[in-house]
């Protein structure tokens, strides 16, 4: 049997300035962790075959397979502020793309795979622990519904990486719509190559935007597309508790993927200025701040467009602000109704709005935790004796002034009690990766070669909107001995 990949590859067709060409460095004794066999599947690769060794070969990067024409990307990128013109793959390897079952082309990466020419001082190397949580929250975010790259295999190595102390090496292979960053843009900017530019934003029109194509002004059309999409994930991420933690110009995505999962978390009690990376000292990308962080970004990928907006400098920055203007709006409107829906509202109305900000408000005073208050008021929207959402508080008298509101708005509408708990179950997940279990996980993995928690939990996480009984433990909060603080980049 050969592993056979269906590539159609685009992206290394583009001009040599794009990419450097570089294959996986081999590795010493690939193992297979964990294969993704349903987006296997939705890729048109076979998972059985994917599984021998030979597959465990191709994924750890030891062998090329057929077709493959594997590059590191080149990009920029502005890293906590700071520019820095030249970033690009340091350790990861475009292999080619593939046309999925939905004809959505997907690029399939390996992460991990050895140095590249924008490796700099890095070993291009990744440790198992950042891998099994990259697979973890990445598709715990799929199964959330929101827009994210995938994971579709995790192999060790065989070899050690060096860090604070020596690691386990593994390569997770990553699936995107693509891997086209802000920074991509800003490569090319800063080089005041133009014409790269408009090759890129036309790419990038065909590939993700093609509803665009037929625009008059397509250049304007493709920044507020990716405006849109940006705003609408960022909301997304807040009505999660999600915390990006590194959102540089070079992991903000152009398709309006969530990429690069490095010292990301979900938070557990309410606070809207939670940080948990260990490098953010300044809380640039706090919990709360997303949204104004991914308006300066594409604030970035404008300023990059704007040689394709106009020869009158004038004019394209005040076409660009105006583009950019959109953002406050559709963020909010995302948001707003995104949580109208956590509370059960079926409908809008005056009010509504300060409901929603009193119930965080209380929430943030009381260090209610995030997904059980909104699981838990479903349950309460089904049966007002169940208290489960009251207990999140500390001071449970602060939910019951809100409740009684609450009631009160909901009795507004024609919805039965049993419609209401089932559509706010349907957006309100039971289940999310809490750091302390991804950190145990991880533990167990690194460890003791233990790899039954991890796929226990990545199962969990697969429907983190069903009730899941035999598996309750794994909706609860930490205890305060288990709480985790921060967290590490991935590098
Ligand atoms: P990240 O923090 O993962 O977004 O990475 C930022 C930049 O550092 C990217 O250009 C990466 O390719 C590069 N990088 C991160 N870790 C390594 C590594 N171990 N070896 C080489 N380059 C790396
Ligand atoms: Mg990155």
């Amino acid at each position: 049997m050969t592993v056979h990949f269906p590539f159609q590859n685009s992206y290394s067709a583009l001009p040599d300035s794009f990419f450097a060409r570089v294959a996986p460095t081999p590795v010493a004794a690939p193992r297979l962790i964990k294969l993704n066999r349903p987006l296997a599947v939705q890729l048109g690769l076979d998972p059985d075959v994917l599984e021998t060794p030979e597959g465990a070969e191709i994924l750890a990067g030891k062998t090329v397979p057929a077709g493959a024409d594997p590059i590191a990307m080149a990009y920029a990128g502005h890293q906590f502020g700071q520019f820095v013109p030249q970033l690009g793959d340091g350790r990861a390897v475009l292999l080619g793309e593939v046309i999925d079952k939905d004809g959505i082309r997907r690029d399939i990466q390996l992460k991990g795979s050895g140095p590249t020419p924008f490796s700099r001082r890095g070993d291009g190397r990744a440790a198992l622990g950042p891998v099994l949580r990259e697979y973890i929250v990445s598709e715990a975010m799929f199964a959330l519904g929101i827009p994210t790259t995938r994971s579709l295999a995790a192999v060790v190595t065989g070899e050690h990486v060096i860090r604070e102390t020596a690691l386990p090496g593994a390569v997770l292979t990553r699936v995107a719509s693509s891997h086209i960053r802000v920074g991509t843009f800003q490569f090319f900017a800063v080089r005041r190559d133009t014409d790269a530019i408009r090759r890129l934003a036309d790419h990038v029109i065909a590939r993700h935007y093609p509803e665009l194509l037929g625009a008059e002004r397509p250049y304007h059309a493709l920044l507020g597309g990716v405006v849109a999409r940006q705003a609408d994930l960022v909301a997304r991420w807040l009505l999660v508790g999600f915390i990006h933690g590194v959102m540089n110009t070079d992991n903000s995505s152009i398709s309006g993927e969530t990429i690069d999962y490095g010292p990301c978390a979900f938070m557990d009690a309410y606070n809207p200025s939670q940080v948990f990376s260990s490098i953010d000292e300044m809380g640039r990308y706090a919990y709360a701040n997303q949204p104004r962080i991914a308006l300066w970004n594409l604030t970035r990928l404008a300023e990059c467009l704007l040689p394709l907006f106009s020869e009158d400098q004038e004019k394209a920055v005040a076409k660009a602000q105006d583009i950019l203007g959109a953002f406050s709006d559709t963020f909010s409107d995302g948001y707003q109704a995104g949580l109208r829906k956590k509370i059960g509202l079926f409908t809008e109305r005056d009010g509504d709005d300060a409901l929603i900000q009193d119930l965080l408000d209380a929430m943030a005073k009381n260090q209610a935790d995030f997904t059980l208050t909104f699981r838990k008021l479903g349950d309460a929207a089904g049966d007002p004796a169940a208290d489960d959402a009251r207990a999140q508080f500390m001071d449970p008298a602060a939910f019951d002034e809100w409740a009684r509101r609450w009631h009160e708005r909901t009795a507004l509408e024609p919805q039965t009690a049993a419609e209401r708990q089932a559509a706010m179950h349907a957006v309100n997940p039971m289940f999310i990766p809490r750091n302390h279990r991804v950190e145990a996980v991880i533990q167990a993995a690194v460890n003791d070669d233990d790899y039954t928690p991890f796929e226990e939990f990545v199962k969990v996480l697969a429907k983190p909107f069903e009730g899941q009984p035999d598996y309750a433990a794994y909706a609860d909060p930490p205890l305060p001995e288990q709480r985790v603080l921060q967290t590490f980049c991935g590098t």
